[in-house]
C-alpha cells in the first residue's frame, strides 16, 4: 500500500512540477541532486534550489561563453563536481535595413550602455521564492522563426549569439506570462524595443521584446497566463516577432529547456 501511495505521489508531483532535463552544455541547464542542502553556489553566486520529495535539486544555467570541462558547485554539505560538454550552434546571416541598428551612431551609445546596465541589474537579482513553476507554457502562439544560440552576422558583421528564441506571429498577437512572477522592468529600449522583464524568483528572469503594446505595470505581481503585451516590431527587428529570452543565475539559456 505504501509503495503505491509513494508511486501516486511521485506521479502527481512529476506532472505538477515537471522538471527540465539535464542539458550540461553552453546555453543549457545542469541539474544536480544536492541532498538536504538548502543552498548551492557556483562561482560564489547563488544558484536556484528547488525542493523535491526526497532531496533538493540545484538548477544551474550555463552561459554560452562557458567552456567545456569539469566544474564544481558548492553546497551546504560540501562541493559537487559536474562536467560541461561542448555544443556547436549554427551560423545565421541577417540583413538589417536600418544601418543605425547595425552600427549605432555615437549619440546612441550612451543610451545603449545605460539600457544594458538597467537590464543587467534585473538579470543579476536573486529574489528568494520557494514555489517556482519552471514548467513554462509558450508565451505566444506562432512559429519559432529563430532558435537560441545562433551565431549571428548582421549585414556580414559578427554579433553576439542569439540569446533567446523568436516567435513570429502577426502584429497584436497576445503575449502571456509563461509562469507566475513579478514585473521587474518595463521599457522602450534601443535594440529590444518595448520590453517586459519578469522575475520568477531565485535568479530566473524572462524577457519579452519588440512588443507593440505593454499590458502590465512595473512591480505588478502576475499569475501564469496573464496577458503581458502584444507582439510588435519595435526596436531592432526584421519583422513582427516576439524575442523571448530566459536568464538563470545571470546567464542567458535556451527557453526551450523550460518547455515541456
Ligand atoms: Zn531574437
Amino acid at each position: 500500500m505504501r509503495k503505491y501511495l509513494f508511486l501516486i505521489l511521485n506521479l502527481l508531483f512529476s506532472s505538477v512540477f515537471a522538471m527540465p532535463e539535464n542539458s550540461p552544455f553552453p546555453g543549457g541547464l545542469v541539474l544536480l541532486d544536492i541532498g538536504s542542502s538548502e543552498w548551492a553556489k557556483f562561482a560564489n553566486k547563488e544558484v536556484m534550489v528547488l525542493k523535491k520529495i526526497s532531496s533538493n535539486l540545484a538548477i544551474l544555467g550555463i552561459g554560452l561563453q562557458q567552456g567545456p570541462g569539469e566544474y564544481q558547485i558548492e553546497t551546504q554539505e560540501g562541493s559537487l563536481s559536474f562536467s560541461i560538454k561542448p555544443k556547436a550552434y549554427p551560423i545565421q546571416h541577417l540583413t538589417i535595413k536600418n544601418k543605425n541598428h547595425v552600427n549605432p551612431p555615437k549619440r546612441d551609445l550612451d543610451r545603449i550602455f545605460r539600457e544594458k546596465r538597467e537590464m543587467n541589474e534585473v538579470f543579476k537579482s536573486f529574489r528568494s521564492e520557494k514555489n517556482i513553476d519552471i514548467n513554462f507554457s509558450l508565451p505566444s502562439e506562432g512559429i519559432i522563426s529563430s532558435e537560441f544560440g545562433l551565431r549571428r552576422y548582421l549585414n556580414g558583421q559578427a554579433r553576439s549569439p542569439h540569446s533567446g528564441i523568436d516567435i513570429a506571429a502577426s502584429l497584436g498577437t497576445s503575449v502571456h506570462a509563461p509562469s507566475a512572477g513579478i514585473v521587474a522592468k518595463i521599457g522602450d529600449f534601443f535594440f529590444n524595443g518595448k520590453t517586459v522583464l519578469l522575475d520568477h524568483g531565485q535568479g530566473l528572469i524572462t524577457m519579452y521584446c519588440h512588443l507593440s503594446k505593454i499590458n502590465v505595470n512595473e512591480y505588478e505581481k502576475i499569475e501564469k497566463g496573464v496577458k503581458i503585451g502584444e507582439i510588435g516590431m519595435t526596436g531592432r527587428v526584421t519583422g513582427a516577432h516576439l524575442h523571448w529570452g530566459v536568464s538563470l543565475n545571470n546567464v542567458r539559456v535556451n527557453p526551450r529547456e523550460f518547455l515541456n
